[in-house]
């Protein structure tokens, strides 16, 4: 029997796998890998050292331009943060996995098999679900887009010439836009990725005509999104581990789930690759990468919460909240220049630093 199965080769799935190299390990996912990018791409430049996947960064910008109803700030970053081209991050990714990849589309499980859609029946020792937030290999059946913990996004790519340059890493909130959630314009080379993402699933095309129209944002040549899951969700279910947006790991706020996806991807493989070497029994390797999710919940409950008071505070008092914590912004010229220490939410989920065994 396959030791590992994986369901899912993006980020969760394909850190796993590159865990578990020298075992039996089958990769599946309903796209060519690389082919369905889903997301803005943007990282913490050391993590992407990490992922040996260097040459897939199209823009690296410490800067970050934050503007609040007609308030805006230059917030300097304490450590860079990247845009990267998504197929070349999975193709370096899979050339360091020694896994067997096929194309399946999974619609269930059964016991200690996926069920393709073709009616393939995959059993392994160990199964990872790392399909993001349909959660496929989950007891009740996979996720609709219609539940509670998710959050929607879309995004389109505009040439260069066709968008205002910014200061970096922009981010909007405007009520005018969006009720619940912001707006992004980030830099990626020969484009710019500028998109709209709502806490509470409201319609995202007039709020991405509403930016387009603000930022002077030129049409798309690329459109893509989909939604993200930042509910943590119960991380182990009988022989399944789930990893990143399958668990529920993005970050509720900023939506950053690569980060957690590789973070989480990394404990799970390295926890399984440990029960097949016998360095662990089963039960002990489930229990360890549960109790490793449990650990960052009031994390995730605390974010969370800071998600509802952005949907249900108005403007002013969301711009009241920044001036707080990071000194008024400007309302008309240049922006102040601030610089942003080293918050907590940096340091956390660093697969970088994830110990040999967590
Ligand atoms: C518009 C948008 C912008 C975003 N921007 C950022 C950002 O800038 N930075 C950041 O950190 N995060 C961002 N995110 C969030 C981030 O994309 C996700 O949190 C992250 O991709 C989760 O990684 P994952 O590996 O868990 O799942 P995914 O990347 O969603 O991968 C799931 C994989 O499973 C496969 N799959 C799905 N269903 C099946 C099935 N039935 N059978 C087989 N395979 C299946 C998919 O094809 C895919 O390859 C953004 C999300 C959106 C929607």
């Amino acid at each position: 029997m396959t030791d590992c199965l994986i369901v899912g080769a993006s980020f969760a799935g394909l850190v796993a796998a590159r865990e578990l190299r020298g075992h039996d390990v089958l990769i599946v996912d309903r796209s060519p890998i690389g082919a369905h990018q889903t997301s803005a791409c943007a990282l913490p430049t050391r993590l992407i050292e990490w992922l040996g996947a260097a040459e897939a960064v199209l823009h690296e910008d410490t800067r970050m331009h934050l503007r609040i109803g007609s308030s805006a700030w230059n917030l300097n970053l304490p450590e860079a943060y990247c845009v990267i081209d998504y197929e070349a991050c999975c193709r370096a990714l899979a050339a360091q996995c020694d896994a067997r990849f096929e194309q399946i589309r999974v619609v269930g499980r059964d016991g200690d098999s996926a069920v393709g859609a073709g009616g393939e029946r995959l059993a392994a020792t160990h199964l990872i679900d790392a399909s993001g937030w349909r959660r496929v290999l989950d007891a009740g059946g996979p996720t609709r887009g219609s539940h509670d913990g998710l959050v929607i996004g879309t995004e389109d790519h505009v040439p260069a010439g066709a968008a205002p340059t910014t200061n970096g890493f922009a981010f909007y909130v405007a009520k005018s836009l969006l009720k619940a959630g912001y707006g992004w314009s980030f830099p990626a080379g020969s484009h710019v990725r500028a998109g709209v993402g709502s806490f509470t699933r409201e319609p995202l095309q007039p709020a991405m005509a509403g930016l387009r129209q603000r930022e002077q944002i030129g049409a798309g040549t690329e459109h893509h999104g989909g939604a993200i899951a930042c509910t943590p969700r119960e991380p182990v279910q009988g022989p399944v581990v789930f990893v990143g947006d399958a668990a529920g790991q993005a970050l509720p706020v900023t939506l950053e789930g690569i980060r957690p996806a590789a973070y989480f991807g990394a404990a799970a493989g390295r926890l399984l690759a440990a029960s097949l070497d016998g360095r662990l029994t089963a039960t002990d390797a489930h229990a360890r990468y549960a109790a490793l999710h449990a650990s960052h919940r009031p994390g995730y409950d605390r974010l969370n919460q800071a998600q509802r008071w952005i949907r249900l505070l108005p403007e002013f008092a969301i711009r009241r909240m920044a001036t707080k914590r990071i000194g008024p912004g400007a309302r008309s010229g240049p922006p102040p220049e601030v610089e942003l220490g080293r918050h907590r939410y940096l340091q956390v989920l660093r697969a970088e630093e994830l110990d040999e065994l967590p």
